[in-house]
């Protein structure tokens, strides 16, 4: 049987309710409530012992713990930030300094990050580019771009993930320009993309694409034609491997494309 969804007042219930602010939120039921979207842990909350709130965490679904997985990502990459010399590393990373603040382009849109690691934009922030944006910062490893284009597969640890990258990136993609044949004309103007010359990659349309400064994608679809099926390559500069780790660069593709879908969609 499925354990019941865990909500906000089952933890209130077992909270001190002193509102000490200790864990770091106004009250306990803020806590309650972040504990839920996986922003804070039980253990977060000082006065809590482990037996107070095991038979808890038992009914924490899937979600929840990805969630809370997450945040603890987040919140380690945040850890990283704070040690960065934002001067030294601009430069290299392709970014800028501004009032303090570390700027990076991302789609030729704006974000800043403070030392704490903490993201800003000027325009609305989706969730799914903070850790990419975190982790390309704060990436061991950096290379300029090198203008040699190579394939998913081709990236450090890219077999791996090779299944799941043509399952949740480049078939759903290649399916939304089958659908929208102005799709990714539009993706040129809505994201400062450049189209390419596509003889080289046989391709009907090929489009670059800088999710971030120093990782360019390169974006090649071939029409459907008689009796051959539509294709869809995503290729990358050699320097990503460098830039990114694998499993961030397959995070960085199929939240481009759930927001390319979600265009397509206000578009249809
Ligand atoms: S630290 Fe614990 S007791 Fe204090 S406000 Fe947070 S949840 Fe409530």
């Amino acid at each position: 049987m499925t354990p019941a969804k865990l909500t906000p007042l089952a933890i209130y219930k077992i909270t001190p309710k002193t509102n000490c602010g200790q864990c770091s939120l106004p009250s306990c039921l803020a806590f309650s409530a972040a504990v839920v979207a996986g922003s804070k842990k039980f253990k977060d909350c000082p006065h809590f012992h482990a037996e107070d709130y095991k038979h808890l965490e038992l009914h924490q679904t899937p979600a929840d713990t990805q969630e809370a997985t997450r945040a603890e990502f987040i919140e380690k990459l945040e850890g990283k930030v704070a040690h960065l010399d934002f001067q030294d590393i601009a430069p290299i990373l392709g970014c800028q300094v501004k009032h303090g603040q570390l700027e990076i382009m991302s789609l030729g849109k704006r974000f800043s990050v403070s030392q704490e690691g903490a993201l800003n934009s000027e325009c609305h922030i989706i969730p799914w580019v903070q850790a990419p944006i975190l982790s390309y910062i704060t990436h061991q490893t950096h290379m300029g771009i090198t203008g040699n284009w190579i394939s998913f597969r081709e990236l450090k640890g890219g077999i791996d993930w090779q299944g799941l990258f043509t399952s949740r990136c480049e078939q759903p993609l290649c399916a939304l320009a089958d659908q929208n044949p102005e799709l990714l004309a539009d993706l040129i103007d809505l994201f400062m993309g450049t189209e390419t010359d596509t003889q080289k990659y046989e391709a009907d349309i090929g489009l670059i694409l800088h999710p971030l400064p120093h990782i360019p994608l390169l974006i090649c679809y071939q029409k459907a034609d008689e009796d051959l099926e539509s294709e869809l390559t995503m290729f990358f500069d050699e320097c990503c491997g460098q830039n990114l780790h694998i499993k961030s660069i397959y995070t960085l593709c199929a939240g481009l494309v759930k927001m390319f879908e979600q265009i397509a969609l206000q578009h249809s």
